[in-house]
């Protein structure tokens, strides 16, 4: 009987340069891939119209047309993706056995929850006397690959990044070749359909009208966009209303896009000395420790990276919480911020140091919560990145901004949306603000909102602090580590 193998694919929708499908097709006669829409994550999910699931549901039925093309240019006809909805720990072992595969292949995920379902799985599927392997392919260097000299984890980015940048070679973002093992995809069984986002409970979102690019062939336009772009990342990343940085984030979240893939083009314009590209090679550096942190450290899903930090005595504030997550705070730039959140699903790295500042040091409120607020709302939400970006925030993560580092939001945005075009695209009640209030329209007098047809209060709100007593009350607030023992 001809050897068998089953390729759960989860976040790495895509069949090019793919590790466990790689290994998949090198060593077994026949391979089958499955997708399973997971109904452990689906039903925690508080709204049925969610941009997430668009997405993944777009680029499952791309990811299953290129594989039927990629196995019918082995001659093989019939093959696709098997996409199942259910509890995945359950649906995996369920088809594996009924397929009569020898092994489980797939990706690894470094978040706790999901280690703790491929730990069940893998027990479950060796009472079956089925074996489960996992790759490294979500990352270009893994958990245990840039290590300090004395074999810890690093907990400081920069010479984590001197380590990585020496690490990364040739090998470690050479890419998977999977075509050309292509011809042991095997055919479907019959009757196997991919359900409808209705089937699966669930309504449209505006990502269509977005016109947010999915699938593997979304992230090549995104990427082919962004390549001539990439040498002027450097000057033009932190400007919210320019096209400066690359859009890719969705895409190497859900895996349509291979990370070696960017990382062999990023390393190549690097290397001729492009600015740009060592600093968007960066940026991908990032993505990798914040999985080497949650992976080392998963106490950071719900404590302070440096446990000190978990005395501070955060605010119970309902209402200013609220205004933040309305974008009402009277503070343009965040609330602009929190519009592009709510309306599309992302946010611009400034902005998000931004709001996330605001909320913690000049709200008072916990971390935790904007964390939440964007893992539900971030299309491109991701644990590790996340829960990195907003310990840095807050000053209470690793390498994180220093406690008595607090951004005001108003030079923040007179340095980076010094003409208001970003503010004015989504908050045009503010359209006709002159410039010179539009980073602050609460220091207009009334005469003055007039002439522009705007009353604060009613078109606009009013601040809901006030940010130099703001910044006083966190002072405070972490005065205690002054004398830290
Ligand atoms: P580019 O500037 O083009 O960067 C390319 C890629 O590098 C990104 O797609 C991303 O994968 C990676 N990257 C860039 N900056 C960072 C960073 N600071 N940390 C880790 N990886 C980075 N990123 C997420 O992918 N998911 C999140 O849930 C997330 N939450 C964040 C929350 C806060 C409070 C902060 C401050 C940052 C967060 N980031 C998150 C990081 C960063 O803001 C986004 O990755 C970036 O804005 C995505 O846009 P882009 O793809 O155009 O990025």
């Amino acid at each position: 009987m001809a050897s068998r193998a089953l390729v759960w694919m989860r976040r790495d929708l895509r069949c090019d340069d793919h590790a466990a499908l790689y290994h998949a097709l090198r060593r077994f006669e026949q391979v089958y891939c499955v997708f399973v829409f997971d109904t452990d994550i689906l039903d925690l999910l508080p709204t049925r119209e969610d941009r997430r699931v668009d997405f993944i549901h777009a680029s499952v039925l791309a990811l299953d047309e290129d594989l039927r093309q990629l196995a019918a240019g082995c001659g093989t006809h019939g093959a696709g993706l098997l996409v199942r909805h259910g509890p995945a720990a359950q649906e995996v072992v369920q088809l594996a056995q009924a397929l009569g595969v020898q092994e489980v292949l797939t990706n690894r995920d470094y978040e706790p929850e999901a280690i703790a379902r491929d730990a069940r799985v893998a027990g479950d599927l060796q009472a079956a006397g089925i074996a489960f392997s996992d790759y490294k392919d979500q990352v270009l260097l893994d958990r245990d690959e840039v290590l300090t000299q004395q074999g810890h984890p690093y907990s400081v980015f920069t010479p984590y990044k001197r380590a990585w940048l020496q690490k990364l070679d040739a090998f470690q973002c050479k890419a998977y070749p999977v075509a050309r093992y292509a011809g042991h995809l095997a055919a479907l069984p019959k009757g196997e359909a991919i359900p409808s986002l209705a089937d699966l409970g669930f309504q449209p979102s505006n990502l269509a009208s977005l016109k947010i690019p999915t699938g593997s062939r979304g992230a090549q336009l995104l990427l082919q966009d962004f390549l001539p772009r990439m040498a002027a990342y450097q000057d033009a990343r932190d400007f919210p209303a320019v096209k400066g940085v690359s859009y890719l984030s969705v895409h190497l979240r859900f895996g349509t896009v291979s990370i070696r893939q960017l990382a062999t083009l990023a390393v190549a314009q690097a290397r001729t000395g492009c600015e740009g590209a060592q600093t968007w090679l960066s940026e991908l550096a990032w993505r990798d420790f914040y999985a080497m942190i949650l992976w080392h450290h998963p106490q950071v899903v719900t404590q302070s990276f440096r446990p000190i930090y978990d005395k501070v005595q955060w605010d119970d504030a309902p209402e200013l919480w609220q205004a933040w997550c309305e974008a009402r705070t009277g503070y343009p730039l965040v609330d602009a911020a929190m519009r592009q959140l709510l309306q599309t699903g992302y946010m611009h790295n400034r902005l998000r140091m931004v709001v996330a500042s605001f909320l913690t040091k000049d709200l008072g409120i916990d971390w935790r919560a904007g964390e939440r607020f964007f893992a539900q709302h971030l299309n491109d939400y991701d644990l590790s990145s996340n829960n990195g970006g907003w310990q840095w925030a807050a000053s209470t993560g690793c390498d994180a901004q220093p406690w008595f580092r607090i951004f005001n939001p108003i030079t923040q945005s007179e340095r980076f949306d010094p003409d208001g075009k970003f503010i004015r695209r989504y908050l045009p009640e503010l359209a006709k603000v002159p410039d010179r209030y539009i980073h602050f329209p609460a220091a207009m007098k009334p005469l003055e909102q007039q002439a522009c047809g705007l009353q604060l209060g009613r078109d606009y709100a009013h601040p809901v602090v006030d940010h130099g007593r703001a910044r006083e009350r966190t002072l405070m607030r972490f005065h205690f580590m002054k004398n830290p023992d």
